[in-house]
């Protein structure tokens, strides 16, 4: 097989065939008048949303989201390096709206699981089913300094973060630019590497002295390790230094020192990532400590079957992928619906796939896909990953179809 043409091969299957989510729902549609009400407008929440909508006739469906629009993480790193604007990232409710689901644009503050409700600054939303999907958090703790710093050293991991990381960018004093990887799990296992390399380029293409100092805690690359390896050394073998083993154990925004197991090291720019967890809501409904409790294949949580849990909230070996996400917010969907319809049956072994993208130059990129399956017998969950023996370009012109693809599907 052409090994630059997987990726392309992946997208079609995956996203064209199977992960659009029309022909996923069942034709025979469930009706009554249930209400879902849906926590998180990323790319879990809103999947949830739409496919309530669509597999459910006459099911009230409330999305509780603080923000009034989706800003796409993937791709992300090409406006932090002013190659993309920020609207072709953003994208408004409105299509979500017109599919008639109620948009509460405030945080969900606690949720009450005996009267099934979700409270908000100024409402309450009373459920039959929940769907949380409500992203993951940065446990700033982790690193003495990180939270006096935060300011000064943006993550930009979230959803309209990456504002700040391009500001902090453009504002580059000279220097070095530290960068960092946390301990796996965390979101977008390649993601962290994606950065490193493009802001290499970046210096690169302005012709600044410095360096990129990419810290990372893990002993070794959570995936695609040999790919990632090989981009560095040829592209970037004397900008890019890559550190593993790393534990940052203190930074200091005043002086810009970084104190690691390995030594100080000092920075003119530095975009830390701590380890994450959860977004909150989950351990305060009691759904779990670092991340939720699911029961698999139907993401139900462990402590409570009117409420499913999806993204990059949910504790297993899955990766935490957007486009897993997307596919699980079908899946529950279908679920809810069978439920409602009382259909029962066996809930078979699919488990939703992700798929990756990493872009190393402004126009090459690897491509990663994970298939995954429930095994009934071992409680577990087995996967098997394809991934790009080598940056190209096909890579990266199946990471702007897919996308375009995806925020379609999601928001358009
Ligand atoms: C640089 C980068 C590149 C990436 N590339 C890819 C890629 O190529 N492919 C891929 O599949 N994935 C990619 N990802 C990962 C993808 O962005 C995440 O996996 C995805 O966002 C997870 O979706 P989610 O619904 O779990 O969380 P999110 O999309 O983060 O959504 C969570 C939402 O919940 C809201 N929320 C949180 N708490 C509350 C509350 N209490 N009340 C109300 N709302 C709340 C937040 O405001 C947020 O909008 C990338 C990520 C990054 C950072």
């Amino acid at each position: 097989m052409d090994r630059a043409s997987r990726p392309l091969r992946l997208f079609r299957r995956t996203v064209l065939a199977s992960a659009l989510a029309a022909p996923l729902i069942r034709p025979s549609r469930a009706q009554g008048r249930v209400r879902v009400a849906v926590v998180g407008g990323g790319w879990g929440g809103l999947s949830a949303a739409r496919h309530v909508r669509k597999a459910i006739d006459g099911a009230e469906v409330t999305l509780i989201e603080p923000n009034r629009a989706f800003f796409s993480c993937p791709l992300s790193i090409h406006y932090i390096v002013g190659e993309r604007r920020a609207e072709s990232l953003t994208f408004p409710f409105d299509g979500l709206i017109r599919d008639g689901v109620r948009h509460v644009a405030e945080r969900a503050q606690m949720i009450d699981r005996t009267a099934r409700v979700v409270v908000t600054q100024t409402q309450r939303v009373a459920y039959d089913f929940l769907v949380l999907s409500p992203g993951i958090e940065y446990m700033e703790e982790a690193i003495p300094g990180f939270a006096e710093a935060q300011g000064a050293i943006p993550v930009g991991f979230r959803a309209f973060e990456q504002h700040a990381v391009r500001r902090a960018l453009e504002a580059h004093p000279g220097g070095d630019i530290v960068l960092s990887v946390p301990p796996v799990p965390y979101r977008c296992p390649i993601a962290p590497y994606e950065r490193a390399a493009l802001i290499a380029q970046w210096m690169d293409r302005r012709g600044m002295p410095g360096k990129v100092i990419l810290l990372d805690l893990n002993p070794e690359i959570p995936i695609g390790g040999p790919t990632i390896q090989a981009a560095f050394a040829e592209l970037y073998p004397t900008r890019l230094e890559h550190h593993q083993g790393v534990k940052i154990i203190r930074v200091d925004a005043q002086t810009k020192r970084i104190e690691t197991n390995k030594g100080v090291l000092t920075y003119g720019t530095a975009s830390l990532i701590p380890p994450m967890r959860a977004g909150s809501i989950v351990r305060t409904a009691g759904l779990g400590d670092r991340w939720a409790a699911v029961t698999f294949p139907n993401f139900l949580s462990a402590a409570d079957d009117r409420i499913y849990v999806i993204g990059d909230a949910v504790g297993s070996t899955l990766p935490k992928s957007g486009h897993l996400a997307y596919e699980a917010g079908i899946h529950v969907a279908d679920h809810i619906a069978d439920r409602v319809a009382g259909r029962t049956g066996p809930d078979g072994d699919g488990l939703p796939s992700a798929i990756c993208f990493a872009f190393f130059t402004l126009d090459e990129a690897m491509g990663v896909k994970i298939d995954a399956r429930w095994n009934d017998l071992t409680r577990d969950i087995e996967r098997r990953a394809e991934i790009d023996p080598r940056i190209n370009r096909n890579a990266a012109q199946a990471a702007r179809e897919w996308s375009e693809a995806i925020w379609a599907e999601l928001v358009g």
